[in-house]
């Protein structure tokens, strides 16, 4: 409100100056207010809502299609130009087709920061998985973030990676079957000779716990989780991001393995993981609320970081 009082004088000055003088002025070009870069939870709680509301989203399923045209709805409306990456996967259950989204918000640079979840949930015969906290709530935290940078002056370009098939279609996690997407957006960024201008990744994954402890992992680069950390403990969030290692393997290591670096942002402290209890009632925006600020605020100082050297990949 203050912004455009300001402007609306500035304007009545300039024209009453002209008319006085009769000489030509230059006009005041009205400065467009620019709006805080604000997380907005209560968008980022619909984004997960409506994931659930499609029920088990496991790769190949009509569910996860239906979950892919909801995140490219969302990429349109913000006018976020996105691209499918399809590929068929071999899997323990045969060949699944798997299809990756990639969303592009320009930046100064072509050089790029992209910002990765997974949107595919764990396939359970015995019971109906609803994957809200794995993974809708990095799944909507990365359109809430998506929505927040298209109105930032974004240093770098920004990639948006909604990735397929991170989970395993076998009970366990066992190479080659998990992280279908990733290796795969991996694979073939080394073979356009694009991987090299992605110059780091923040990956999120399963943030949307009621109860949010975070820790630093150790396949993630150290710099990273330093600005990571250090950002939460100037917003007040030390309680919620634990400076305590951990190791975790997710869809950061085919980009850490190829020396992109990298950083999981993940609460595996999740006694509803891969359980019929991952639902809604387990996780709370309030907890998106927190990694969308953390993350807002570790931005600036990875393109610092970036812009000023190359940083170890690990
Ligand atoms: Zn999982």
């Amino acid at each position: 409100m203050q912004t455009v009082l300001v402007v609306a004088t500035l304007f009545f000055v300039a024209c009453s100056a002209d008319a006085k003088n009769q000489a030509p002025v230059a006009p005041v070009a009205p400065v467009a207010p620019v709006a805080p870069l604000k997380f907005d939870s209560s968008r980022a709680w619909i984004d997960l809502q409506r994931q659930v509301a499609f029920g088990p989203r496991p790769a190949g399923s009509p569910a996860l299609a239906q979950t892919r045209q909801y995140i490219e709805s969302q990429l349109k409306a913000i006018d976020v130009p996105y691209r499918e990456q399809t590929f068929d996967a071999m899997t323990p259950a045969g060949i699944i087709r798997m299809t990756n989204i990639i969303g592009t918000i320009p930046g100064r640079r072509p050089d790029r920061i992209g910002i990765a979840t997974h949107y595919d949930t764990k396939r359970f015969a015995e019971f109906k998985f609803l994957g809200a906290s794995d993974a809708a709530s990095s799944t909507a935290a990365t359109l809430e973030l998506a929505r927040v940078l298209t109105n930032r002056r974004n240093e770098y370009t920004i990639e948006l990676l909604f990735l397929d098939g991170e989970e395993a279609v076998n009970r366990e996690w066992r190479d080659p079957d998990n992280t279908y997407g990733s290796k795969y957006y991996v694979k073939a960024a080394q073979q356009a000779g694009t991987l090299g201008r992605l110059k780091t990744l923040i990956l999120l994954d399963m943030i949307g716990d009621r109860d949010l402890d975070i820790r630093p992992d150790t396949n993630s680069a150290r710099w990273l989780n330093t600005i990571v950390w250090g950002s939460a403990a100037r917003l007040g969030y030390s309680s919620t991001f634990i400076p305590q290692d951990f190791t975790v393997e997710d869809d950061h290591l085919p980009f850490v393995e190829a020396g992109v670096p990298s950083i999981d942002i993940i609460d595996l402290d999740y006694p509803q993981w891969h359980t019929a209890q991952d639902d809604l009632d387990h996780v709370s925006a309030r907890s998106l609320q927190i990694v969308g600020d953390v993350v807002l605020d570790a931005l600036p100082q990875i393109e610092q970081q970036l812009a000023g050297n190359t940083p170890p990949a690990r």
